[in-house]
């Protein structure tokens, strides 16, 4: 019997999971605007190896990507690191792993500390996390950390992470950040995964799954137009060229979408708007290679606006330096609006600032001594959970019949991530299984 025709828009690791899984029933085709599958887990190539462009970890709870990896002959490639956490402030790097270092945490008063700890330990324990979404973080932690922890600890990671929206960000998407760590380490403190040979693997290997079930996957494919004809069949548009499909399935973020839709007849204006309510920032990440050993932390949280760069991670920290021809490599990131400015420099004059940045948190750092750069940006890489988001959550069924929608927009209260895009993928797959 002939398979029905299924495009999955976006080769994203919830376009690929979902074609992996749908290419034993259906004809898929998924299509992916960039030159290279991957999205936001892609990689690139340093020192003789596959990086990730942006950095990436699997905690210890990432049941679906720790399950996929395993069903795709990636299980002897998760290799399971002790992670190391800094926190730079008024110009000094402080230890941040342990119970123990958030104690002697000296800039806080002894009776902040306190606070904080105590504020940490309501999260870890608490699994009611609903109740946290009608709060912002800012109320709840002022309220129970206190202010003094606030200003210090929490409102440049906020104002790092979510900028102008920091104040409105849901108490319930933090719970589920620290709930879920809180609860994942044991004495010995934090393992993290990674995959050995990178991330790349998995959507590469999803990518040949698909090819091997007759599915295909198809690069530099910019979807233009999503439109229903009679029968319920869709029309989908690239630049290049005009299909139609029995089925569409779509993993963009919710306002591109909103735009590729937008013409039809059963498309009104409510749900547009409903779309389009879910804000997005973009990020950018330089990623840089040297033989200089600068830090003994893995991952550095930077406590301080005045610095262009939220986290700075020295990734041979955690995974080791053989892997890149014995060179350290190291991540600079941040997020910002896509239509700011900033987020608009020049490469040069982004990398020249941030290695000026670098050197201020880690004065040892010496620019002549940089092996290679490379800056990356992705638009739309986290949307805005604010307070009440449930309710700005779009349904995986669209009004328009055999159209599904499945992106990160949906994953709440926990923070998009890999796991989540596997996760979605399993789900949505699910469900068009089911029909
Ligand atoms: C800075 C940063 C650090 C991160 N670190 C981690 C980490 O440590 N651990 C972790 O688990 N997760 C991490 N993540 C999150 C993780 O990468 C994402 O949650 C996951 O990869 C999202 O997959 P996705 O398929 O849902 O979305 P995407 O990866 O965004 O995929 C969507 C795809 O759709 C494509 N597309 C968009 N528009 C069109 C169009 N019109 N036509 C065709 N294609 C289109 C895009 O190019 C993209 O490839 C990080 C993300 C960022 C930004």
């Amino acid at each position: 019997m002939k398979k029905e025709k299924i495009c999955i828009i976006g080769a994203g690791l919830t376009g690929l999971t979902a074609g992996y899984k749908l290419s034993e029933k259906y004809d898929v085709t998924v299509l992916e605007k960039e030159s290279q599958i991957g999205g936001l887990a892609g990689g690139f190539e340093i020192e003789g190896a596959n990086i990730e462009k942006v950095y990436h970890h699997i905690f210890k709870r990432d049941e679906d990507a720790i399950k996929l990896a395993n069903e795709i002959g990636l299980s002897d490639k998760l290799k399971w690191f002790k992670s190391s956490v800094a926190m730079y402030y008024d110009n000094k790097v402080y230890p941040y792993s342990s119970l123990k270092d958030f104690m002697l945490f000296k800039p806080l008063p002894l009776l902040s500390r306190i606070r904080l700890g105590i504020s940490l330990f309501i999260l870890k324990l608490d699994k009611k996390w609903q109740k946290y979404t009608q709060t912002t973080a800012e109320k709840w932690l002022i309220k129970y950390a206190g202010k003094k922890a606030y200003n210090i600890v929490w409102k440049p990671l906020l104002i790092g992470k979510f900028h102008t929206f920091s104040s409105k960000i849901s108490m319930g998407w933090l719970w589920a950040r620290l709930h879920i760590r809180l609860n994942t380490r044991d004495k010995q403190g934090e393992l993290l995964g990674y995959f050995e040979g990178g991330f790349m693997q998995i959507s590469n290997n999803l990518r040949d799954l698909i090819t091997r079930n007759g599915g295909k996957v198809e690069t530099n494919q910019m979807v233009e137009s999503i439109t229903e004809i009679k029968d319920n069949k869709i029309v989908v548009k690239t630049k290049n060229s005009t299909e139609i499909y029995d089925k569409v399935l779509s993993t963009i973020p919710s306002n591109i979408f909103a735009k590729l839709i937008s013409k039809n007849s059963k498309i009104d204006s409510k749900y547009l708007v409903k779309l389009n309510s879910i804000d997005y920032l973009g990020a950018i990440c330089l990623v840089l290679s040297t033989e200089q050993d600068l830090s003994q932390y893995y991952w550095h949280n930077i406590n301080d606006l005045d610095l262009p760069f939220l986290a700075l991670l020295q990734h041979t920290n955690l995974v080791p330096k053989k892997y890149y021809n014995g060179k350290h490599i190291y991540y600079l990131g941040s997020y910002l609006d896509a239509d700011s400015e900033e987020y608009k420099e020049g490469d040069d004059k982004i990398i020249r600032k941030w290695l000026n940045g670098l050197k201020k948190v880690l004065p040892d750092f010496d620019i002549e001594k940089v092996e290679s750069t490379k800056i990356f940006k992705f638009q739309n890489a986290q949307h805005i959970v604010d307070i009440n988001y449930s309710d700005k959550i779009p349904e995986y069924k669209t009004p328009i019949k055999n159209l599904y929608l499945s992106n990160f927009s949906q994953i709440y209260p926990e923070d998009r991530g890999v796991n989540y895009a596997i996760k979605a993928g399993n789900k949505i797959s699910n469900i068009l299984l089911k029909k």
